[in-house]
Order: structure tokens, then C-alpha cells, then sequence
């Protein structure tokens, strides 16, 4: 059944760490995209099921380490308040490697797919596909670990179709310092961007790269306030009024973000979106439509769309993976959202952004 072709509302979501689930060398390739499975959140049929039309998928090279009591990592979390320390940083040559396994794994993935994955690097083909139901890929790297400090990766990358970057993946790296992992805790903890992260910023202006700050810390969110050209995004991010995680975006946020015509990606992270800050996945599809009231009231519908954090993270238990997408569209429409406020949450919000920022 062709579903999405009468999809009103295909979902661009701004987050997933799917390619890490697929193409990480130390993690067991124990699914295929391509087959329906019960593992993880997204494969092929369980995007179609729930009407995900597209989104970035994240390449993100993770630490050595593991982060001890790590809310990302450990489901018996449930602790009231916790305060890790800065991740160390990633050594470049490590990094590097890992997000050419990672890009090269999405390059097959497409070429395996018969033209049912696209990676997009142009909003006419990105629309062009969520009309068609060929799930839209826009390549996005999660820190700039990666990049030198020449910046020749970044002309590489560019050509290779990234269209997204995030400075830091809340670890320090030599263009700006990331977020640690604290509830609750305030976003603003440690310096503003590197000489070389606000070069970073110009050579994305120049090249259209979007900016995604939703790992930074809030000095470095202000620095790119102030130089950025194009909107800033927190592709996966939550509201810190609502739920004071570090990772969240506080108010004065949010308003920088109005102020870029940007946008914010809810995070789908139950840690992320409750109150009480517990990797709880008895957590309400609810939840997730509090975080998008709240920004839709402060800063307008035009700046608030899905960064869902699938594969990355801890979903709701009503939700559960992609193909769970359409309780939270129930969700929404029983919270007042009418079907133009829908278009512009699932995917024009998200169009728009790539408009102003892709050349
Ligand atoms: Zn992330």
C-alpha cells in the first residue's frame, strides 16, 4: 500500500542516530533497514507505517568511554538529579574514521534501497520526495570532532552532501564546548566558541551549512547568535521551563531562536521532557505535545517541529519507534492543532529552514 502518497503530513524529523544502529564497527548489525523489526526505532517499513517522510540522520563518532550514569545510556536511571562530567575530548583521527564508515554506510544503504532512500542535498528534491514517499535523507554531522582545523573536511563533507552540522556533541573539541549531561541543571556551563568555531560559523554561512546548537552550551549558542547569518536550529531540544535538563533550551533561548527565524526539533527523550527529569518510558505521548504547546505559545507555530532523537534515546512507551508517529499526530489534533498548523510541525517549518540556509 502506497501510504505516503496521499500523505497530507509527511514527518521531516530533525534527529536520529539510525546510521549508528547500522554502520558503527563495534555495534552487532543484527537488523536490516530494509526489514521490519521490533529492535530500535526506525527500518524502512516502520517509517512508511508512521508517515516518516524524511529527516537528518546523524553522524555522530561516540566517545571511548563509557560515561558512567550516563542518562543516554542507562535505562535504571531514575535518579532526581545527576551532574556528569565534560566527556573528554574525541581525538580527531578517531572521529574521523568513524564518520567515513558512517557516510559510506548511508551511500550504500541508498544504493541498496531501489530508489526508495534518497540522501538530499537540494529543498526542491527534499520536497520532491516527501511528495513521492522516498524517505528523504539529509546528511548531518553531530560535533565538529571531525572537521580539521584547515577545514578541508568540511569542503569534502559539503560535497558529499552535508547540509547540517553541529558544532560540539556536548564534549569540548577545538571549535567550541558542549553541554554536559545535568538535571537540573542550566544550560550554561563552560566558555564561548574557539577563534576557530567562529571561522567554523563563516564557512558554513558561506557554504549554507545549517548550525544545529542543541549539544552546545549557552555561551557558545550566544556566540553563534551573534555571527550566525542564517537561522539557528536546536534539531533535537526541549523546553528547559518545562523540564530543567542542561540540554534543554531555556527562554531567553528560545527568543534568540524567534529572533533568527529558527527553529527547535522536540526531543522525544523522556528525560527530556519530564518534569521530574526520569528515563522514565512510562511517560504520556502527551509530554512531547506540552514541549510544542509551550514553543508554539512563546515563540509561534512557524518555530517548532519533530527532532524526535529515534535510536538515540528513550521513547515514550505508547509511542515506541516511527511507526508509532501517528498517535503522537492523534495527540496533537486532540491538543487543537488544525491541519495548517500540522503541515508546518511535520514539515514545512523544516522546508522553510532549508530555504534560508542551503545555497
Ligand atoms: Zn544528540
Amino acid at each position: 500500500m502506497q501510504m505516503n502518497m496521499e500523505n497530507q503530513f509527511p514527518i521531516f524529523d530533525g534527529h536520529n542516530d539510525t546510521l549508528q544502529m547500522f554502520y558503527v564497527a563495534d555495534r552487532k548489525r543484527d537488523r536490516s533497514f530494509f526489514e521490519k523489526s521490533s529492535k530500535g526505532h526506525i527500518d524502512l517499513p516502520r517509517a512508511i507505517e508512521g508517515g516518516l517522510g524524511g529527516g537528518l540522520f546523524s553522524i555522530f563518532a561516540p566517545s571511548k568511554m563509557k560515561i558512567k550514569n550516563n542518562p543516554g545510556s542507562d535505562l535504571s536511571n531514575t535518579k532526581t538529579s545527576y551532574a556528569l562530567p565534560m566527556v573528554p575530548p574525541l581525538d580527531f583521527g578517531v572521529a574521523l574514521d568513524h564518520t567515513l564508515k558512517g557516510m559510506a554506510g548511508l551511500f550504500r544503504l541508498e544504493a541498496e534501497s531501489e530508489g526508495k532512500i534518497k540522501v538530499v542535498s537540494d529543498v526542491d528534491e527534499l520536497e520532491a520526495c516527501l511528495k513521492a514517499g522516498i524517505l528523504a535523507v539529509v546528511l548531518h554531522i553531530e560535533g565538529a570532532d571531525t572537521i580539521d582545523t584547515d577545514l578541508d573536511c568540511l569542503s569534502v563533507f559539503y560535497r558529499a552532501g552535508l547540509r547540517a552540522l553541529a558544532l560540539s556533541w556536548s564534549r569540548d573539541n577545538a571549535f567550541a564546548h558542549g553541554v554536559p549531561y545535568r538535571f537540573p541543571h542550566s544550560p550554561d556551563v563552560g566558555p564561548g566558541l574557539t577563534d576557530l568555531g567562529r571561522s567554523l560559523v563563516k564557512a558554513c554561512n558561506d557554504l549554507g551549512i545549517m548550525l544545529d546548537v542543541s549539544h552546545l552550551n549557552e555561551k557558545g549558542f550566544w556566540d553563534i547568535e551573534k555571527l550566525t547569518d542564517s537561522p539557528i536550529v536546536a534539531t533535537h531540544s526541549g523546553v528547559h521551563a518545562l523540564c530543567p535538563s542542561s540540554r534543554n533550551l531555556t527562554d531567553k533561548q528560545l527568543d534568540g531562536i524567534k529572533a533568527s527565524n529558527g527553529l527547535v526539533g522536540v526531543n522525544f527523550h523522556v528525560a527530556f521532557l519530564r518534569e521530574d527529569g526520569h528515563r522514565d518510558e512510562n511517560t504520556p505521548i502527551t509530554e512531547i505535545v506540552r514541549h510544542m504547546d509551550y514553543i508554539a505559545e512563546r515563540i509561534g507555530i512557524d518555530h517548532v517541529a519533530f527532532g524526535s532523537d529515534f535510536d538515540g534515546a528513550t521513547m515514550p512507551k505508547d509511542l515506541k519507534d516511527t511507526a508509532g508517529l501517528p498517535k503522537l499526530m492523534d495527540a496533537l489534533r486532540n491538543s487543537g492543532y488544525d491541519d495548517g498548523a500540522l503541515a508546518k510541525l511535520t514539515h514545512q517549518n523544516w522546508l522553510r529552514i532549508f530555504r534560508e540556509t542551503w545555497k
